[in-house]
């Protein structure tokens, strides 16, 4: 199995954000988690990620144990989540950006501006070419749109060369046509590049649209899983979630 939870468990004091929640996720496929506000998808998404660690169950990853591992040895192993470019990269180019995340990857010892820039300039190139940023290439992180800066997150996540790339709501504060733009992108990035996606989304038309396999997360505990037919059909989830608001 490509990666599995099993009885994943989070308690933020009295609160069981997670509860024991035992997932499969299969590898090429584009996977979401969805469920009401307040469900536990992120804190799910930190337990995989290693962003939060478990109070009990574990994080199988290829067959290894990684629920003690951190978040930055995950990574490098290639369990990957977007990262927040306004936090990291605001005052370097959309091309210098990329670059930095594939040498802080491949650990490179560079001299930055001379021969690691030309040694790594095709897969630079090749990742802003894929994400839509090439033309962008040269202007600051700052500088440019919300769309454009969540492709650009996107971009730096592929330079750490990710298998399972997880993706918390990549669609947040977008527009329809730029929601429709992301979604198509990540779709080519699991169909070109094999990379399997695990991501959360409230719309719900967005996810039909495109996940493979959807689980479903109410108050913490996995309700329902499987192909989307099979979720959309199931009763308890259409009580709890897609007849409701949320
Ligand atoms: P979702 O992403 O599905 O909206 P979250 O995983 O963010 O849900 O939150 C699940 C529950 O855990 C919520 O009740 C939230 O308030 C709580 N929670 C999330 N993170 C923390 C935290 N760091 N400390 C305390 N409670 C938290
Ligand atoms: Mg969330």
């Amino acid at each position: 199995m490509f990666l599995q939870t099993q009885g994943i468990t989070k308690e933020f004091g009295k609160l069981r954000a997670v509860n024991e929640v035992s997932l499969a996720i299969i590898k090429g496929d584009i996977h979401a988690i969805i469920g009401p506000n307040g469900a536990g998808k992120s804190t799910l998404f930190n337990l995989i990620t290693g962003y939060h660690r478990s109070t009990s169950g574990k994080v199988l990853f290829k067959g290894e144990e990684i629920t003690h591992l951190p978040a930055y040895t995950r990574c490098k192993l290639g369990v990957t989540r977007s990262f927040q470019i306004t936090s990291i990269y605001p005052k370097l180019t959309v091309y210098e950006s990329v670059l930095m995340a594939l040498l802080s990857h491949r650990k490179e010892t560079f001299n930055f501006f001379t021969s690691a820039k030309k040694f790594f300039k095709e897969e630079v190139w090749r990742i802003l070419e894929d994400v839509g940023l090439a033309d962008q290439a040269n202007i600051l992180g700052d500088s440019i749109s919300h769309g454009d800066k969540k492709r650009l997150e996107l971009a730096i996540t592929l330079g750490t060369e990710p298998e399972l790339l997880c993706l918390d709501e990549p669609t947040c504060g977008m527009s329809t046509e730029e929601t429709d733009n992301i979604m198509s992108l990540i779709n080519k990035l699991s169909t070109e590049r094999g990379i399997t996606i695990l991501f959360t989304e409230h719309d719900m038309s967005v996810v039909f649209g495109i996940a493979k396999r959807i689980s479903v997360l109410h108050q913490g505990t996995l309700i329902a899983d499987g192909k989307p037919e099979e979720v959309r059909a199931n009763e308890e989830v259409q009580k709890v979630y897609l007849g409701g608001t949320s």
